[in-house]
């Protein structure tokens, strides 16, 4: 049951046809797992937390650094040195006070991965790195747990949503290709694909609208254009070939 407060606070997403009190309902009892407190994690964060999610673990084992500050928006000039768990804990118990924030200060691992990910309904991958988006892709397959991809580049960025056993995986589409790791990113770009990541999200959890699955939305900032890329289940995929029976 919704609250008065709740009501009222989520009144104008609760019109939207297909929403309601029912999806509203679904959002509060949702458990969403982000990896990553950075430039994908903080709007995708804001947005799941405004919106309703009623828990939310964050999970990222970095400290603030200036040089994040660009993209990174909830952490802000005097949260450099410190833990980013808590420089976005600090943020986000502010914006919505009935939600369960919880942090995780720890490096995603194989060894790791599968205790974080236990009781979560959802991940949203908000990394910086193939390696570890790998392991949460696998960890996400294994639980069965529905997997929103999201990745910047510069200008350019893009997103595809996971749905274990019945779409492509993370692995189908990049096919084992490991990238170099410091690139270049202007703050907007995560802004937007995390609101596309946190949008899939919504709509996965609420059950309206058509998921970004099996295609892969590119979005070109430089030329304002958004592409899409159909991605198929690779039949040999390490990740996830055991599970193609179940499409
Ligand atoms: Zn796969």
């Amino acid at each position: 049951m919704l609250t008065t407060d709740e009501l009222e606070r989520y009144d104008r997403q609760i019109m939207i046809e297909g929403f309601g009190e029912e999806g509203q309902e679904k959002l509060k009892r949702a458990k969403v797992f982000i990896a990553g407190a950075g430039g994908l994690g903080s709007p995708v964060s804001i947005y799941l937390i405004a919106a309703g999610v009623g828990t939310v673990r964050i999970v990222d084992h970095d400290k603030v650094e200036l040089s994040n500050l660009n993209r990174q928006v909830l952490h802000w000039d005097e949260d450099i040195g410190k833990r980013k768990v808590d420089s976005v804990l600090a943020k986000l118990k502010q914006l919505n006070q009935s939600v369960k924030v919880q942090t995780i200060e720890e490096m995603i691992t194989e060894a790791n991965v599968l205790p974080l990910v236990a009781d979560f309904d959802l991940i949203v991958d908000a990394m910086d790195n193939l390696p570890t988006r790998y392991v949460l892709n696998k960890a996400a397959l294994e639980r069965n747990i529905p997997f929103f991809h999201g990745a910047v580049y510069g200008f350019e960025g893009r997103a595809m949503t996971i749905i274990p056993g019945q779409t492509a995986c993370l692995r189908c589409l990049y096919g084992g290709v490991v990238p170099g790791e410091k690139f270049p990113v202007v703050g907007v770009t995560p802004a937007v694909i995390g609101c596309i990541q946190a949008t899939e999200v919504i709509k996965y959890i609420v059950g309206i609208g058509e998921l970004l699955t099996n295609r892969l939305l590119i979005y070109d900032g430089l030329n304002l254009k958004f592409t899409e890329l159909k991605v198929k289940k690779d039949p040999n995929c390490e990740h996830c070939r055991h599970l193609a029976s179940k499409e």
